[in-house]
């Protein structure tokens, strides 16, 4: 276990289309605050189920650690499992016991307009009860409507009522953007190295979308931008430069595939980015373009089409596959450092590298300065990065490691039994 170090796990990495036999739907966790506790951003259909498969040998995530919740935008992908998620933490309601009036909320949801609707009414339409309280609070720009909060009452007709809470609910914030159009800190939590702020800003997709940016105020000044569906995000731009970040994880839903890596792939390029666009979603170069135009140091494809499932065994016809749409992100941005294709499970792990010359000084070669640092404490930090990097990256030369992998291995054996 690495102090301090940042921890973004995928939960499901598959676009609309899914789940899959190899993806569930969006939703990752970040380990950022360094208390134990988690931050979700998505919440797709089969989420909790995806806190029971994980591998407990390389991750040990558990639901309930989870106390905030960062929704990009309102399509049936990213939201369906909120209440099932909230059903499972928040416990059923004592029975002896007298009901709480209320209670600080054991969770508090922020997403565009509509999510405070969408959570409260089916909370209330399938007369869940819960234990611990929840919040809404909604990121709104002035044209969006807002949803208010009347206190909980035991009507009959108030389940209908969309301007009445919930009964766990608390009242949540309505947070309007900026004149810019962003919400700059519109929450500030403390963590290991000193405040820890998420910005959001808009990106285009289909309907309204967002993007989160998770960044540190001090210390290693660590920044994640986390990306909704998108087919140009450059409105969020601002918020991602000056400290570009340590990582980006941008969608890349579909991809042309050449004949040579894939033989039943017949769509052109042009038809492949035409779709694409048509229905909001990026290619992976467009992915490789955006963390070129903010410097990202770490790129992550997520919110992958149903074309291309996991790969199951290093050599399979899937690794090709990905490891074609993780080449065409790589060359678009233009970066030493490979781009990474994300599956279900897989785990990024930022540490915490402290702001060093060699980072200011960036035309230098990389060696020669590590050479000028040796001796300093920066030495193990480093070392450290090189080695997640490469558990966590897999080989760039022989495609990486699927995190089910044994499972895959166990299934095809028990087949072999039969
Ligand atoms: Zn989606
Ligand atoms: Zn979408």
């Amino acid at each position: 276990m690495m102090q301090g170090a940042f921890r973004v796990t995928f939960l499901g990495t598959s676009s609309g289309g899914g789940p899959s036999e190899s993806r569930n739907c969006s939703s990752l966790v970040c380990d950022v605050v360094g208390d134990g506790t988690l931050w979700m951003v998505d919440c797709a259909e089969g989420t909790n189920r995806q806190f029971a498969f994980q591998d407990r040998s390389s991750t040990n995530l558990r639901s309930n650690k989870v106390t905030k919740m960062f929704i990009t935008h309102m399509h049936a992908d990213h939201i369906m499992g909120i209440i099932p998620f909230l059903r499972n933490i928040l416990y059923p309601p004592p029975v002896a016991k007298p009901f709480p009036v209320s209670k600080p909320p054991a969770i508090e949801i922020y997403g565009p307009c509509g999510i405070r609707a969408f959570v409260r009414q089916v909370m209330k339409m399938t007369c869940t009860r819960t234990a611990d309280f929840w919040t809404v609070h909604e990121l709104l720009t002035p044209t969006d409507r807002k949803t208010p909060c009347l206190p909980h009452s035991d009507a009959a007709d108030s389940t209908y009522e969309l301007d009445v809470m919930h009964k766990t609910e608390v009242a949540g914030r309505d947070i309007m953007c900026s004149e810019d159009g962003f919400w700059k800190a519109f929450t500030v939590s403390q963590s290991l190295f000193g405040e820890l702020f998420v910005d959001a800003g808009p990106i285009s997709h289909r309907d309204p979308c967002l993007g989160y940016v998770i960044r540190e105020a001090a210390g290693p000044m660590r920044k994640l931008v986390i990306l909704g569906d998108t087919s140009d995000a450059s409105a969020i731009i601002p918020l991602c430069v000056n400290p570009p970040p340590s990582l980006l994880v941008h969608e890349a839903t579909d991809a042309h595939i050449p004949r040579h890596v894939d033989y039943n792939a017949t769509r052109t390029p042009e038809a492949v980015l035409d779709k694409a666009l048509s229905r909001g979603h990026s290619i992976p170069s467009m992915a490789g373009a955006f963390a070129k135009s903010i410097g990202a140091e770490r790129l992550v494809l997520n919110h992958i089409g149903g074309r291309f499932p996991a790969p199951k065994y290093a050599r399979d016809r899937r690794t090709a596959v990905m490891k074609e749409i993780e080449k065409q992100a790589t060359q678009a941005w233009g970066s030493k450092t490979r781009a990474i294709a994300a599956y279900d499970f897989m785990q990024v792990i930022i540490p915490p590298v402290l702001p060093t010359p060699r980072e200011a000084d960036t035309e230098s070669d990389n060696e020669e300065s590590n050479e000028e640092e040796r001796g300093s404490p920066m030495d193990a930090i480093q070392t450290a990065e090189t080695v997640t990097m490469q558990l966590h990256h897999a080989d760039p030369n022989e495609g990486f490691l699927y995190a089910s992998k044994k499972r895959g291995r166990g299934d095809r054996d028990r087949r072999r039994r039969r």
